[in-house]
């Protein structure tokens, strides 16, 4: 019985830790057949999607009852614009992404999507509307090629090398051993963690939705990745509803609202240049940042001078 109990217990465990972290939540269900927490009522329907714009509406939620995390959360993206969700660790971030992923049903409030209830619609079309783009992308034991063509099963070769172009990955597959054939995955060709965010990309470009989800990794790549990413991430982004779960500030300054959360509230909210003349939270965030980006550089300048 031990033996039939670890393995399921390491499964419930290695599911919640998706959850959690916001782990690619597109694919943990085909990844680990898991049934979701929630159901579909009895008399949803399918989203119908047009614009994609995305609504919270005085939205409250706690995990635990006697912890709120979000409090009366009211903000919308315009159809194509991009939103930046900034503030301290435990601030709520990642938890708005899976409510609009809808992991948990809200305590009370809205959430829409081109005014619709998402708890009135399927979550199949709800995630069908929806791309993400992980800060840990769990890619499938499969070819490379399977794995990027999970964006839209039926894909063609062409559009799937396509995306892979546009994600700036073409390149470093052709210099696998298999080419687009080679296994990738825990049994197979281990890909460094900007590979990994590349194919994630190239998935979404491949699914092309309207409502694209970003969380942007804390870990910090080398310079060079980080530049193939972020003009891949800006063409994705383009004309898309965009949320950013933002780390580094000087990836949003263009966004064209960001807030600024704290405690599960908008502490402050608006475009990059009228936080800084504000002289709040994240005009301080924005200081602190580049005293450390200073400090690094300076790190690595006297690294090579030795
Ligand atoms: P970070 O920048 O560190 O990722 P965040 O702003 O994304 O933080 P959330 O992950 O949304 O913050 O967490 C908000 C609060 O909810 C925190 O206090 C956290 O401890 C709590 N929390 C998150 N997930 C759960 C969970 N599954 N069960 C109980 N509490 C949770």
């Amino acid at each position: 019985l031990t033996q039939l109990y670890m393995p399921l217990n390491w499964f419930g465990t290695f599911y919640r830790q998706i959850q959690n972290s916001f782990v690619d939540m597109e694919n943990m269900f085909d990844l680990l057949s898991e049934e979701p927490e929630v159901i579909d009522s009895p008399s949803a329907s399918p989203l119908t999607i047009t614009n994609g714009e995305v609504e919270f509406r005085n939205v409250a939620f706690s995990y635990i009852p006697e912890r709120p995390v979000l409090k009366n959360l009211s903000f919308k993206v315009d159809p194509g614009k991009t939103i930046a969700l900034v503030g301290p660790s435990g601030s709520g971030k990642t938890t708005i992404i899976r409510l609009l992923f809808r992991f948990y049903e809200v305590n009370s409030g809205y959430i829409l999507i081109d005014g619709q209830n998402i708890q009135m619609v399927t979550q199949k079309s709800l995630r069908k509307a929806i791309g993400v783009v992980p800060q840990d992308t769990v890619l499938f034991n499969n070819t490379i090629e399977y794995n990027i063509q999970y964006g839209r099963p039926g894909a063609s070769h062409s559009e799937m090398v396509n995306a892979a172009e546009n994600a700036d990955i073409h390149e470093r597959i052709l210099t696998f051993p298999d080419k687009y054939d080679t296994q990738v995955g825990e049994r197979g060709l281990k890909l460094s963690g900007g590979e990994k965010q590349r194919v994630a990309i190239a998935r979404t470009i491949l699914k092309s939705p309207l409502i694209v989800l970003l969380d942007e990794a804390t870990s910090s790549l080398d310079t060079l990745s980080e530049r193939h990413i972020q003009a891949a991430l800006t063409r994705i982004c383009n004309n898309r509803t965009t949320i950013i779960v933002a780390h580094r500030l000087s990836t949003i300054i263009h966004a064209d609202e960001i807030l600024v959360l704290r405690n599960g509230e908008i502490f402050e909210r608006g475009r990059h240049q009228e936080l800084i003349n504000s002289n709040g939270l994240y005009a301080t965030m924005w200081q602190q940042q580049l005293e450390n980006d200073r400090s690094n550089d300076a790190a690595v300048a006297e690294q090579t001078t030795t």
